[in-house]
C-alpha cells in the first residue's frame, strides 16, 4: 500500500481508494473530509488516472492551493501542476475562455466584481428614472442574483407570472425590465458578473452538446468539497459534467450548510443518492481536529436542529479544557477580554499568533477587537473586508488595463474616461451612453467615431474625447509586445493616475500610492511565474481574471504569524488551535434577521457549530451586557445558544453571582485603558474536571434574562440625580482631580469624560465612578 494511505483510518480509507463510480462521504466537522479528497486525488494518480482527467472543486483558491500543495507533495510538482482545481468561478470563467464564443462572448471578456455589477444596476435605475428608494441597488442586485442561480433567465422571468406579481407585489413591477437591461448591457460590454459564470456554464452545457461531450470526456473524475454549499446552478454542472463517467465524489456535511441565504440548497446533498446509479454512502465517525471538550460541546449544540442527518461525531483526542463562557459589560470590554487572554495565553504557552482567531457573525464587530489588539500590539488580519483589489486607485488603475483588453467594458470605461480629470463631464457621458444605447453600439465606438455620430457635444469636448481615444489606442498597440507589468507601469505613469495621487500629499494619499506600487509589484511576480497558476501563460487577461475571482481568503501576504480575524461564514474548512466566538447575543448571533421561521434559526445554529468546530483546543464564548449597534448604545442578552451546550463541556469564567455588578468594585474596569482582568480573570483550571453533581452557579444561563443584572436601582453609588456638567470639577477616590470635559449617554449608561490633574484623560460610568463635586 501506497505510504501516505497510512495516515487514514479505515472508514477514511474505503472513500479514498474507490476508484469508480458515484460517491458521497457525509460527515461531521473535523472528521478529515477534505484530507480524504485531498488523498483520493493523489491515489487516483497513482493508479495511472490521468492529472487532466481530474477536476477538484473547492470552496476558496486558498483550500485549492493548499490541497495541490499537499499532492505535490505526494506525488510530485510536475505531476500535481496539471490539475484543475480552484472554485467553480475560477475554473469555469477558464473555461468560459475557452468556449465563450459560442454564447457571442469574446475571449477576453471581462469579469464584472459586486461593486461593478451594482454600478451597473445603479446606472440601469437612474436612466429608467426609477425612484432609487424603492429600487434599492442591493435589493435588485440580490434578486437578480438569485434568479440567476436558480436558472431563471430573463426569458424564464417573463413567462412566469408568479414571479413577476411576487416582484410587484414587493412594489418593483419593473425590476423583470432592469434584469432585461442589466443582461443586455453585460452582454454587450463583454462581461459575465459572477453569478454569470455559473449559468452561462450551464447554458453552454445544455445548448452546446458537443461541448458538453468534450468537458464530460475531459473531467472523468470529479471531486467537490463542501457540498452542502453548492447552489442549483453549480449543482447542474455537476450533475451533466459528471453524467457520462459517473465517477463523481462529494464530500460534505449537513450541519455545516451556511449558505442558503446565498443560495445554497442543503437539498443537493440530501439528494445525491437519487441524483445517481449505486451510490456508495461513507460516513466518518472520529474527529481529528478538536478535544473532547469541544466535540462535545458542537454536538450537543446540533441536537437542537430538527432537520438534520442522524450522525455521530467523537474523538479520541485528550478531553480539553470547557469551552469558556465570557461576559463583558461593553464590546470595548469584550474586545479588552480577547486581546488580554491572546496576550497571556501566547506568554504563558509560548503559542504563535496565528494559534488564535476571533470569529463574529458580523463584519462590523471586528473595530473593538481590532482596537483592543492595535493597544497591545498583537499582529492581526481581517479577512473579509474591503479586498485589496476593491479599493479604488486599484479598481482605477486595473480600470484602464481592463480597457485595454476590452474596450466595450461599460464600467471600466465610465470609471476612467474622466479620472484623472480631463474635463469630459458627466452629461457628456449620460449622452453617449444615451447615443449607445440607441445603436446597439458600444460607448468606444460612439467616441471612436464621434465625427459621424449624431450627438450633441461641442466641438472642444469631441476633441477630448478623441485625446483619450488616441490614449487607450496607443496603450492597445503596446500591449501586443509589451508584458503585462511593462504595459501596466506604463499606464499608471502616463495616464496621469500616478500624478493624481501625488498631489495628494496627506498620509491617505501616500498609502494610496504604495497600494499602486504594490499591484505592479503583484503583476510583475506574476508575470515572471511567482504566483502559482494553473496552466498560466502571464498574461494580463489572466491577471484581471486572478484579480476579479479572488476570494476573501485569497491574497494572504504579509508576516503569517498573525491573529486571525474573520466572519465565521469565511471561516468555513480552517482550524485553529484557540478560537474566540464573540458577540454571542441574541439579535445578533442568531442574527435579529434569522429568527422568523425555524429553518433560518436552525441556519444560525449550523453557523454556531461551523463556529465551534474551528477549535482544536479552546473555545471561548463572550458576550456583553450593552453594546454600540447602530451608533447606540443597546442592552443585550445572552445568546440562546450558550445555554444549549450541555453543561459538563462549558465553563463560566466567574459564577454569575460575582459577576453581577457591585459598584464597590473598582469603577476602573471601564476606562480606556485598562484591561479588565482583575475581575474577570478565571483561574486556569490545570486539569478537567468530572461533572459536578451540584448544580454550580452558571446554569443560571438557561434564564438569559437573569442575566441582565445591571439596573438602575441595584447600583449603590449612582449620581443619576446629581447635576454635573460640562465644565464641573471633581475628584474621584483613585485619579483625583479632574474637570469633566463631556457627558454622553442616558440612565444606567451616562458617562462623563473627564481630565484629571495626573494628565489623563478617562470616560467613566457614572453609576460606579465615586466622583465628588467639589
Ligand atoms: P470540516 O468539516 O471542518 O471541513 P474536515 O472533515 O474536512 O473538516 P479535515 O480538515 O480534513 O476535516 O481534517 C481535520 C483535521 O484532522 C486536519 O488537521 C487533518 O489533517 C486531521 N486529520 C484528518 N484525518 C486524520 C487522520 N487519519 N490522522 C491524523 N490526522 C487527521
Ligand atoms: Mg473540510
Amino acid at each position: 500500500m501506497e505510504k501516505y494511505l497510512s495516515q487514514l483510518n479505515d472508514a477514511q480509507l474505503a472513500p479514498t481508494i474507490q476508484k469508480d463510480g458515484p460517491m458521497i462521504v457525509i460527515a461531521g466537522a473535523g472528521s478529515g473530509k477534505t484530507r480524504v479528497l485531498t488523498y483520493r486525488i493523489a491515489y487516483l494518480m497513482s493508479q495511472g488516472v490521468d492529472a487532466f482527467n481530474i477536476l477538484s472543486l473547492t470552496f476558496t483558491n486558498k483550500a485549492a492551493r493548499e490541497m495541490k500543495g499537499r499532492i505535490a507533495d505526494i506525488v510530485g510538482d510536475s505531476e500535481a501542476k496539471n490539475l484543475w482545481m480552484g472554485t467553480f468561478h475560477s475554473v469555469f470563467a477558464k473555461i468560459l475562455r475557452f468556449e465563450g464564443h459560442h454564447l457571442g462572448f469574446p475571449s477576453n471578456f471581462t469579469i464584472y466584481d459586486t461593486q461593478d455589477a451594482q454600478r451597473l444596476i445603479s446606472s440601469i435605475i437612474k436612466e429608467m428614472g426609477l425612484d432609487k428608494d424603492v429600487y434599492k441597488v442591493k435589493q435588485v442586485y440580490g434578486r437578480i442574483s438569485s434568479y440567476k442561480n436558480s436558472l431563471i433567465t430573463v426569458k424564464a422571468y417573463f413567462r412566469n407570472p408568479e414571479l413577476m406579481e411576487a416582484d410587484a407585489m414587493a412594489r418593483r413591477p419593473r425590476l423583470g425590465d432592469i434584469y432585461k437591461e442589466y443582461v443586455d448591457r453585460c452582454f454587450k460590454a463583454g462581461a459575465m458578473d459572477f453569478d454569470d459564470l455559473l449559468l452561462r456554464t450551464n447554458e453552454l452545457l445544455t445548448r452546446f452538446p458537443a461541448v458538453l461531450a468534450q468537458y464530460q470526456d475531459r473531467f472523468r473524475y470529479i471531486l467537490v468539497d463542501e457540498y452542502q454549499d453548492t447552489n442549483h446552478s453549480q449543482y447542474l454542472i455537476v450533475r451533466a459534467l459528471s453524467d457520462r463517467f459517473q465517477n463523481i465524489c462529494v464530500v460534505g456535511d449537513d450541519a455545516q450548510s451556511i449558505y442558503a441565504f446565498r443560495g445554497a440548497n442543503i437539498n443537493n446533498i440530501l439528494n445525491f443518492q437519487k441524483d445517481y446509479d449505486d451510490v456508495k454512502m461513507y460516513r466518518l465517525e472520529q474527529n481529528y481536529r478538536s478535544t473532547k471538550m469541544i466535540v462535545g460541546a458542537a454536538n450537543s449544540v446540533i441536537e437542537h436542529n430538527k432537520t438534520k442527518l442522524d450522525k455521530v461525531v467523537w474523538t479520541a483526542n485528550d478531553v480539553g479544557e470547557k469551552v469558556i463562557v465570557h461576559r463583558s459589560m461593553t464590546d470595548a470590554d469584550e474586545g479588552r477580554y480577547v486581546a488580554s487572554t491572546i496576550w497571556d495565553t501566547k506568554m504563558n504557552q509560548q503559542l504563535p499568533n496565528s494559534d488564535f482567531a476571533v470569529l463574529y457573525r458580523t463584519n462590523a464587530q471586528s473595530r473593538a477587537i481590532e482596537d483592543a489588539l492595535r493597544k497591545r500590539d498583537i499582529p492581526y488580519r481581517i479577512y473579509g473586508g474591503l479586498s485589496f483589489y476593491q479599493r479604488k486607485e486599484i479598481k482605477d488603475v486595473t480600470a484602464y488595463l481592463r480597457l485595454i483588453l476590452n474596450t466595450s467594458d461599460e464600467e471600466a470605461l465610465k470609471r476612467v474616461i474622466n479620472y484623472p480629470a480631463r474635463g469630459i463631464g458627466q452629461t457628456t457621458v449620460d449622452r453617449l451612453i444615451v447615443a449607445a444605447n440607441a445603436t446597439g453600439k458600444t460607448i468606444y465606438d460612439i467616441m471612436k467615431n464621434i465625427d459621424n455620430e449624431s450627438v450633441n457635444i461641442n466641438g472642444g469636448t469631441k476633441n477630448k474625447l478623441r485625446d483619450f481615444v488616441t490614449l487607450i489606442e496607443s496603450y492597445k498597440v503596446m500591449n501586443q509586445n509589451a508584458n503585462a507589468f511593462e504595459l501596466a507601469e506604463h499606464v499608471a505613469k502616463t495616464s496621469g493616475l500616478v500624478r493624481e495621487l501625488g498631489k495628494d500629499g496627506t498620509p491617505e494619499g501616500v498609502t494610496k500610492m504604495d497600494n499602486v506600487q504594490e499591484l505592479l509589484n503583484g503583476i510583475k511576480d506574476f508575470v515572471e511565474g511567482q504566483i502559482e497558476v494553473a496552466d498560466s501563460t502571464g498574461s494580463l487577461s489572466e491577471f484581471l481574471e486572478d484579480v476579479a475571482l479572488a476570494t476573501d481568503l485569497d491574497g494572504d501576504k504579509g508576516d503569517p504569524d498573525h491573529v486571525a480575524l474573520m466572519t465565521i461564514h469565511l471561516a468555513k474548512g480552517l482550524e485553529f488551535s484557540h478560537v474566540f466566538i464573540v458577540g454571542m447575543e441574541e439579535d445578533l448571533f442568531p442574527s435579529a434577521m434569522s429568527m422568523n421561521t425555524r429553518s433560518e434559526l436552525e441556519e444560525e445554529r449550523r453557523l454556531f457549530y461551523v463556529a465551534l468546530t474551528r477549535a482544536e483546543k479552546q473555545a471561548y464564548l463572550t458576550y456583553t451586557v450593552s453594546r454600540y449597534r447602530w451608533g447606540k448604545l443597546i442592552d443585550a442578552e445572552p445568546s440562546r445558544f450558550i445555554e444549549e451546550i450541555d453543561d459538563e463541556f462549558v465553563d463560566i469564567t466567574t459564577p454569575l453571582k460575582e459577576q453581577r455588578f457591585n459598584p464597590m468594585l473598582d469603577a476602573s474596569i471601564f476606562d480606556d485603558v485598562e484591561p479588565n482582568k482583575v475581575r474577570f480573570a478565571k483561574p486556569k483550571s490545570p486539569k478537567f474536571k468530572k461533572k459536578e453533581t451540584k448544580k454550580p452557579e452558571k446554569f443560571q444561563i438557561s434564564t438569559p434574562k437573569k442575566l441582565k443584572p445591571v439596573s438602575q436601582t441595584d447600583t449603590g453609588a449612582n449620581l443619576f440625580d446629581t447635576k454635573l456638567t460640562v465644565g464641573n470639577i471633581v475628584n474621584h477616590q483613585r485619579f483625583g482631580r479632574g474637570e469633566v470635559l463631556k457627558i454622553e449617554g442616558v440612565g444606567g449608561d451616562l458617562k462623563a469624560e473627564i481630565k484629571f490633574e495626573g494628565g489623563a484623560t478617562k470616560k467613566l460610568l457614572l453609576r460606579f465612578a465615586k466622583l465628588e463635586i467639589i
